[in-house]
């Protein structure tokens, strides 16, 4: 059977590094439901007008709108790595295919708030920081030489209200999961290959 993990945590906790990184090693796909919903509103289908005023906001785009848009990338077969679903009980009962497990990234509030601010990103979803990660050449994506922009919802008001959705929503799930015997911690502070090794570490362990 191959690899079906779920990665989750707060905001900028590292996710969608850690997710990219593990799903390639393991030859899965690497599903982020927020890049999907960012797609879509890139593209403005009419999942994406619905899904967008939530994203604007920092709240939780409703369940049923979320489990659309993964349903049309989940391939039951072939495993995967899901970046930022489930976040919700109603989400995780939702799942098709059983989760092996669920790695938690822990960092504080704060260093989310450092990371976020510096993040920079492309259009294709590469990612960089102006000061921990920052491009050969400012404003200029390394990967595909697109322009680099900050993301709407990662000014810090909106951040504040994604951290009040985590803890509301998110937290009962981690609760649910720790039950199930499903959920690994990893301490996410940290530079990205520190952190690699400690996931990786935990994966051997769990
Ligand atoms: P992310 O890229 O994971 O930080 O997600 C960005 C935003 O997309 C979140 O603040 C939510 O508005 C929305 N989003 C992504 N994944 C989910 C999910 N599983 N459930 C509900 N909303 C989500």
């Amino acid at each position: 059977m191959t690899l079906r993990l779920a990665m989750l945590g707060p905001p900028a906790s590292g996710k969608g590094t850690q997710a990219s990184r593990l799903a390639e090693r393991h030859d899965v796909p690497h599903l982020s439901t927020g890049d999907l919903l960012r797609e879509a509103i890139a593209a403005a289908t009419e999942l994406g007008e619905r899904a967008r005023p939530f994203l604007e906001r920092g709240e939780l785009v409703p369940d049923d709108l979320v489990l659309e848009i993964l349903s049309t990338r989940l391939d039951p077969t072939a495993g995967f790595v899901l970046d930022g679903f489930p976040r919700t009980v109603g989400q995780f009962e939702a799942l098709e295919v059983p989760l092996e497990l669920a790695v938690k990234l822990e960092i504080p509030q704060e260093e989310s708030i450092r990371r976020i601010t510096g993040r920079r990103v492309c259009p294709d979803g590469h990612v960089f920081h102006v000061d921990y990660d920052p491009p050969e050449e400012p404003g200029v994506c390394d990967l595909d030489g697109e322009p680099l922009h900050q993301r709407e919802d990662d000014r810090e008001e909106i951040v504040r209200t994604r951290w009040r959705e985590y803890e509301r929503l998110t937290e009962p799930l981690l609760v649910r999961l720790d039950g199930e015997g499903l959920l690994v911690r990893v301490d996410g502070t940290g530079d990205p290959d520190t952190v690699e090794q400690r996931v990786r570490r935990a994966l051997d362990q769990g």
